[in-house]
């Protein structure tokens, strides 16, 4: 008789799923001829300064560790950029954490706010990461849906309704993934309200703040007395097209961002350098590369959004973001199989709602971060596989 195996894995670890992202990966790299409207990245390269300035850097010799919270040049960069454009202060001495990632700020962020048993208000559909991040750092998700019928934002009653004693911060991520959906000032306003009537944090994925296309984005740190309960995370990732490089920051309260530069420091040190000195120029220097692919992407979500529409399907108008997230429900199929018989049948992959929450579902999400060309022949491979359904 064959023993039980000892399970070393912890029982938190244990009981987390893999991304369901990550299934659709795996199927599609199977496969050959895949347009992959799965992935969220930019297709294009980071910009060529960005290169040289790091592989210079590493010419230079510039091959140790920096300081735990990053280059003082980079943390000054980021302090004058969040000044200019959001108005926003930030003392590059203490309430700069340059991370590996924003993935690395989230994490440390809910690391360092959290005892056990507290509970963070997740707003889904939403980013795969925010769940398990919360799960992982001891504490409670509580999530609430954001539907299309207010276009994918958060009302305040909803919200209110989840708010609870244990209630330590609010997870908002705007331009969201995967809905594209844009928070304005006033809805901002409203979130902030419940944040000083409820005295809880509220943590700030604003990565994809530079590719607003239709309206002014707000930062949530710049809402009146919102700040000193803001942890701002962002990143170079999607902007500047920095992905692999894994870079990014979060800034907030002194006390918040020097609590977490202890984890960061006895967790990571620092984030890479030649990472970092890539970054610096960026900020300086890569503004114009930022604005260029941003002018790329917005012609690219018209044409999807138009050709989604005259498929038949429901789609709302992101205003933020590389991503659509139209809804399928009328071809009668789930998120889960409109994705894998789409990829089977068409060789197109795309994303199931339901693996950003449940109120994702009878959804799916397309990233238009790839060229038209290939967004061209994917929404024709669509729109036949959309027809074919219907018809059934
Ligand atoms: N936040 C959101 C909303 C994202 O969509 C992503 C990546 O997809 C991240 C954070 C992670 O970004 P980074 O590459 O900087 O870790």
């Amino acid at each position: 008789m064959k023993t039980q195996e000892k399970s070393y894995i912890a029982h938190h670890v244990d009981q987390l799923k893999p991304s369901g992202i990550r299934r659709f990966f795996d199927l599609a790299s199977k496969m050959e001829n895949v347009i992959s409207l799965g992935v969220g990245e930019p297709d294009f390269v980071t910009p060529w300064n960005v290169i040289e300035a790091s592989y210079h850097s590493l010419e230079r010799g510039f091959t140790s560790y920096t300081a735990n919270a990053g280059l003082f040049e980079l943390r000054q960069e980021i302090s004058k950029f969040l000044k200019t454009e959001y108005e926003l202060e930030y003392n590059p001495e203490n309430q700069v954490l340059v991370t590996v990632g924003a993935s690395q700020a989230i994490d440390v962020a809910l690391r360092t706010i959290l005892n056990p048993g507290d509970e963070v208000i997740v707003v889904e559909p939403s980013f795969v990461s925010y769940v398990p991040a919360v799960r992982l750092a001891g504490g409670v998700p509580i999530t609430v849906s954001a539907t299309e019928e207010h276009a994918f934002k958060i009302q305040a009653n909803q919200m209110e309704a989840a708010i609870t004693p244990r209630t330590k911060a609010l997870m908002i991520c705007s331009p969201n993934n995967p809905t594209g959906a844009v928070l304005s000032k006033q809805e901002m306003e409203e979130i902030a309200k419940l944040a000083k009537k409820h005295d809880f944090l509220v943590i700030s994925d604003e990565i994809y703040a530079d590719l607003t296309y239709d309206e002014t984005f707000t930062s949530f740190a710049s809402i009146s007395e919102m700040a000193e309960r803001t942890i701002l995370i962002s990143g170079f990732s999607k902007a500047f097209a920095m992905t692999g490089w894994r870079l990014g920051y979060a800034t907030g309260p002194k006390q918040i961002i020097e609590a977490m530069t202890k984890i960061h420091q006895y967790t990571i040190m620092c984030a890479p350098t030649m990472a970092q000195h890539g970054a610096l120029e960026a900020l300086r220097n890569g503004r114009s590369s930022v604005l260029e692919m941003k002018t790329s992407y917005r012609q690219r979500r018209n044409f999807v959004v138009k050709a989604l529409k005259d498929m038949g399907l429901s789609c709302h108008l992101p205003g933020g973001a590389f991503y659509v997230f139209p809804s399928v429900t009328s071809t009668g199929m789930s998120s889960e199989d409109f994705a894998e018989e789409l990829l089977q049948e068409q060789q197109v992959a795309v994303v199931p709602g339901g693996v950003f929450g449940e109120s994702g579902e009878g959804y799916v999400r397309c990233s238009y971060a790839t060229s038209m060309k290939q967004l061209d022949t994917a929404m024709k491979r669509m729109r036949k596989f959309v027809e074919e359904k219907q018809i059934q």
